[in-house]
């Protein structure tokens, strides 16, 4: 079998790694134009996908991921009023990566294998030209081609109005296992550890009345600073967010994937979360076929949208749910909020769902 990944980014990577893991021949399209190097992003992987990275993946090692235990929210209203905890006694909530390491990491593996080809896009390519190489499968993770512009336009989007700036910080060393995420007036300011003495922070801001200065975020992150020495501040990037749900996931033989099928608000940092659980259900499809000596057609597309376009289209909405609910406050100046979110927050069965469901999806 002969398949075409079109973009270059972790979706893409993750995606050819589970494939070239099953000796299936991938060609990877990548642009030549070199990216800026964005090295304050991080990413939360939950425990169940991290698993699922390190044995259908690659086994990534614990020097490159950092450990998360437990999580506080507070509201600022009611100043560092905790709204709700979650915590596993046990267990690791989940863990972070830096986004450069783990590209990084990724390209390394899969440009190891002989089952790859990386191949310039170049102004020929087209689908005439790339329907000449005969592939099974053309699989598209890049929003902004030709392939999207033609076959992927209808979906349901939203734009927040929201910036997330994204920061990281060296502190003093403290035991640096505890995520907090602070719901201000501007919106939710969350602190992520990625080792004993630095931390990302992730501030996604209601911009639609007003911009904020690097000097303002670090006038943000001070305020909420929930326990740090901050030594110093440095690479403070920015990202308008905004949400889509594609309605279709697939045109004759070509797939679209990653945040081209679901882009959602990182408040609860789940995007690249919900798209490692979609390479665990095409891998299974597949694998299912080569185990049965199936042909490997186009017919996994059909299965593929059908296991997973329901379960990400509820999930995509629970996060807008939640971005939803927290701005209610705002909205309808409902009075002692904090105080019902509280009650809420108490109750251990509702605290133990949330966190299955962020390990695992809406698959439980
Ligand atoms: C602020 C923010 C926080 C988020 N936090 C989380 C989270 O905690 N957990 C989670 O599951 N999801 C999170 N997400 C979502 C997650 O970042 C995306 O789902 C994921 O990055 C999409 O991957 P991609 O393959 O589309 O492109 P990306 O890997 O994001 O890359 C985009 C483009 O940049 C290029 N590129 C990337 N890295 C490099 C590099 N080092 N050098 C050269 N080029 C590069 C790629 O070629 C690609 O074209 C967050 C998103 C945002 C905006």
């Amino acid at each position: 079998m002969n398949v075409c990944i079109i973009g270059e980014g972790l979706t893409s990577l993750a995606l050819a790694k589970n494939l070239i893991n099953k000796k299936i021949n991938v060609h990877i399209y990548y642009k030549t134009k070199i990216q800026k190097k964005i090295t304050s992003r991080t990413i939360g992987i939950s425990k169940n996908n991290l698993e699922f990275f390190k044995k259908e993946i690659f086994e990534i090692t614990k020097i490159n991921y950092w450990k998360i235990k437990k999580i506080e929210i507070y509201s600022q209203k009611i100043k560092n009023e905790n709204i709700f905890n979650f915590n596993n006694e046990k267990d690791d909530l989940f863990y972070m990566v830096k986004n450069e390491r783990l590209y990084e990491l990724l390209k390394k593996e899969v440009l190891k294998s002989k089952f790859i080809k990386r191949i310039a896009i170049n102004k020929k390519l087209n689908e005439k030209n790339l329907n000449k190489k005969n592939y099974d499968l053309i699989i598209n993770s890049d929003p902004n081609n030709f392939i999207a512009k033609k076959y992927f336009t209808k979906k349901i989007e939203k734009n927040y109005f929201n910036v997330a700036y994204t920061a990281i910080f060296k502190h003093k060393e403290i035991e640096n296992n505890t995520a907090v995420q602070v719901f201000t007036e501007f919106g939710p300011v969350a602190f992520l550890p990625i080792s004993k003495n630095e931390t990302s922070v992730v501030c996604s801001l209601d911009t639609k009345s007003k911009k904020f200065s690097n000097s303002e975020i670090i006038e943000l992150i001070n305020k909420n600073n929930p326990k740090y020495v901050i030594k110093n501040i440095f690479d403070i990037n920015s990202f308008n967010l905004s949400s889509s749900v594609l309605r279709k996931y697939y045109q004759k033989n070509i797939l679209a994937f990653g945040d081209l099928l679901h882009r959602i608000h990182p408040l609860a940092g789940q995007g690249f979360n919900m798209t490692i659980r979609d390479i665990k259900i095409f891998s299974e499809i597949i694998q299912n076929k080569i185990d049965l000596g199936l042909q490997l057609d186009s017919s996994i597309l059909k299965d593929f949208e059908n296991q997973a376009r329901n379960k990400n289209f509820m999930f995509s909405n629970g996060i807008d749910f939640i971005y939803e609910f927290f701005n209610l406050e705002k909205k309808l100046k409902i009075r002692n909020f904090t105080k019902i979110l509280k009650a809420v927050g108490k109750n251990n069965n509702f605290n133990n769902l949330l966190i299955k469901i962020a390990d695992r999806g809406i698959n439980l």
